[in-house]
């Protein structure tokens, strides 16, 4: 009788009540490593027992190409698998999911759609040192410095973060540009500029509302040869500073400029020695520097010295607003007009390497 009560009391109309509750966003479809022709891995993928924190969004900077068919997409999963194996060294591909131009969705490094579908473990991948476990890669096919993603495929990209987000309970606003972390101009300009707004597209996916302010995160802008400005003035005082350069202020980032980037970069043993300021080499540049007087002068004390004049550039562009007595990370963000709600800074355990 038991069990004819128990029928009896979970007998509801379809429909009705009893029904699940929500199950979060749809999983889009992602297409497993042997069904798009992956090579098995060279040695075995490691698994953490942890969830990753955050999303980095990347692009390939490969072609933008019109063929925008599922085989099309496949084909870019083999050669960057290709790629990643044979001229990296590596042990399969880098990064966790790949979205093509068509928008197909594909897995990235073996073992990873299984992970995220049971949600609670991370597959070490190799798409940016420091962020290998901590954070999901996600390639997407192309290269958007100039030019945007097609629409099919940032609404993949949308639907596979909002997952993503579900899936390890990651916030929507932890979705970050390669460029965030590294000198890398990856995930390109136009990408990159989108971020704000893939934010707050995957928190309504979720259901959550994401402020404007919540939307914009903390970083560092991007500079390399060819720009110019007040940031670049800036940059150049803090590479005097360093040491770096003894050459001229002149607020165009030139050849001198890159060799100035480039000799600190190599200084401070960065992993991209390769001229472009970015996201790895900014938070060592832009050291904290403090108002001379201390107390005494709180307030009307000027900030000493090449790293002084960096903050003086900066503050006369922005007259109006009060500048701290202590310029930290938060405070060159800000006045180099980069600052947002501010980022964790959390990285790999020790011993994780790109492999
Ligand atoms: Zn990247």
């Amino acid at each position: 009788m038991v069990g004819a009560g128990l029928t009896a009391g979970l007998v509801v109309a379809p429909g009705t009540a009893h029904a699940a509750p929500a199950p979060g966003p749809p999983a889009p479809f992602i297409e497993n490593c042997p069904s798009w022709g992956a090579r098995r891995p060279s040695s075995p993928v490691k698994i953490w027992d942890r969830r990753p924190i955050r999303i980095l969004v990347h692009h390939t900077a490969g072609p933008n190409q019109r063929d925008v068919s599922r085989d099309a997409g496949r084909r870019t999963a083999r050669s960057i698998q290709a790629y990643h194996m044979d001229h990296n060294g590596w042990l399969d591909s880098g990064q966790h999911f790949t979205i093509s131009r068509g928008g197909f969705v594909l897995e990235g490094r073996f073992l990873s759609l299984g992970e995220l579908n049971a949600g609670r473990r991370q597959v070490e991948g190799a798409h940016c040192t420091g962020q290998n476990v901590v954070a999901i890669g996600i390639e997407n096919e192309g290269t958007y410095i100039g030019e945007g993603p097609p629409p099919k495929l940032w609404d993949s990209l949308r639907a596979l973060c909002a997952y993503i987000c579900f899936r390890y309970a990651i916030p929507p606003t932890e979705l970050y540009g390669h460029r965030d972390y590294k000198n890398t101009i990856c995930p390109g300009d136009r990408l990159y500029s989108m971020l704000p707004r893939l934010r707050s597209e995957v928190g309504a996916v979720l259901g959550r509302r994401v402020s404007r302010t919540e939307a914009t995160r903390a970083s560092w802008p991007l500079l390399r040869t060819g720009d110019s400005g007040p940031e670049v003035t800036a940059a150049q005082y803090l590479l005097r500073d360093a040491g770096a350069t003894r050459g001229s202020v002149t607020g165009r980032f030139d050849e001198a400029t890159a060799d100035a980037v480039r000799e600190f970069q190599s200084a401070t043993k960065a992993e991209d020695v390769n001229g472009i300021l970015g996201g790895e080499s900014w938070p060592l540049l832009a050291r904290t520097v403090s108002r001379e007087g201390g107390l005494l002068l709180r307030g009307t004390g000027r900030y000493q010295g090449d790293a002084g004049r960096a903050v003086d550039t900066l503050v006369a562009r922005r007259p109006l607003e009060s500048t701290p007595d202590t310029v930290d990370a938060a405070a060159w963000q800000r006045l180099l007009g980069t600052g947002g709600a501010p980022v964790a800074e959390v990285s790999d355990p020790p011993g994780v390497a790109n492999r």
